[in-house]
């Protein structure tokens, strides 16, 4: 059976592990980064280093692979359109175009139907100034993760608190009281042909994803509910492979979207051990067009982020047998940069 080499544009960890999985099922992959030191290098089979918008880093990229996919959002558009005029892009560029975008990431979820935490758009100090978001989160439209690009304003006095630099455009968001967050991953594979993960519990430190917890403890209502609104975005974007919609529940029990990420996501990093078929696996077997496995969860788990300098401790330690390690082999140790992840399986509940 023909097996199609992968072009993955990012060299991140999510490149690492979608490459390892890759790997596992006999599909060869080329990495684009724009960083010679991307730890991908070290899992992927081909690695080109080169700017995202340079045309002979394009071609030879094109050269190589068959269908390209990305792992992570904030790629030029026309990068993704200059690729996928010779060669097949998935998820497809607009699908991008939309969720890089805080504000028509929004709108998008608001025209489904779905909630949203409320927001309004902010293109200028005038436009702050005038808001009733309060207390809210600034947040910039694009570019922004983990918390980068983020102002909490608890009144208007904060505004000036705040070196906040107005060439950008924002969304001011009103500040939920959270009760919980959870995510859901799936996995698209074409036309209401779906793998749902189960609900995964996820706590946050400093904006950072900290822990998860597969199952999320949360009642069978919105268990269901968030399964099936993670499903009507994916059906809507037409989206094919793996993919995450973030969800804050208030203290209320109200279900609000908050992000979705078309890739595979830090909160999914426990599929790897949990199920029969990763987070990974299954977005190259939908991009790839290769069979449909029913998932099973096989554990319940917890995963934990190793931020920064805390890699160290877990650097030659022996673990516990139910104990997996993951070192993304980043060169540099930085604060706040996730250096690797434990996850810990339990028997199921
Ligand atoms: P985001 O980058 O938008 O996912 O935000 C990162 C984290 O900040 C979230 O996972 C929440 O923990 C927190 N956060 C973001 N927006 C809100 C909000 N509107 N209300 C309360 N907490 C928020």
């Amino acid at each position: 059976m023909f097996r199609p080499v992968l072009g993955i544009i990012g060299g991140g960890q999510l490149g690492s592990l979608l490459a390892s999985a890759a790997k596992s099922i006999d599909i060869k992959t080329v990495i684009l980064c724009d960083d010679n030191d991307a730890p991908a290098k070290h899992f992927a089979d081909e690695f080109i280093h080169g700017e995202y918008n340079d045309e002979n880093t394009l071609k030879k990229f094109l050269y190589k692979s068959d269908i390209i996919t990305y792992e992570f959002e904030n790629i030029p558009f026309l990068t993704l359109k200059t690729l996928e005029s010779s060669k097949k892009v998935i998820p497809k560029p607009e699908i991008n175009r939309v969720i890089q975008n805080r504000l028509f990431e929004k709108d998008f979820v608001n025209k489904c139907n779905l909630r949203t935490t409320m927001y309004q758009h902010i293109k200028s100090k005038n436009d702050l100034e005038a808001s009733n978001f309060f207390p809210g989160l600034l947040k910039t439209c694009t570019l922004g993760y983990d918390g980068k690009g983020q102002y909490k304003l608890n009144n208007k006095e904060d505004i000036d608190n705040f070196n906040i630099d107005y060439s950008n455009e924002y969304i001011i968001e009103k500040f939920v009281n959270l009760k919980k967050e959870i995510s859901v991953v799936l996995t698209r594979f074409g036309h209401q042909r779906y793998e749902i993960y189960d609900p995964i519990e996820n706590v946050h430190e400093d904006q950072i994803l900290k822990f998860s917890y597969l199952p999320a403890i949360i009642d069978d209502q919105i268990r269901d509910k968030s399964k099936e609104w993670a499903s009507i975005l994916a059906e809507e974007l037409d989206y094919i492979g793996t993919m995450c919609v973030e969800f804050f529940i208030d203290k209320n029990d109200n279900l609000y979207v908050n992000e979705i990420a078309p890739r595979v996501h830090n909160s999914g990093h426990l599929t790897l051990n949990a199920y029969n078929i990763s987070q990974f696996e299954n977005h190259i077997r939908a991009v790839c067009g290769l069979e449909k496995i029913k998932i099973e969860r096989q554990y319940d788990a917890k995963m934990i982020n190793l931020i920064g300098s805390q890699i160290n401790e877990y650097r030659g330690k022996k673990l516990n047998e139910n104990e997996y390690f993951y070192d993304y082999l980043k060169k540099e140790i930085k604060e706040k940069r996730k250096m690797g992840h434990l996850t810990i399986l339990n028997k199921k509940d």
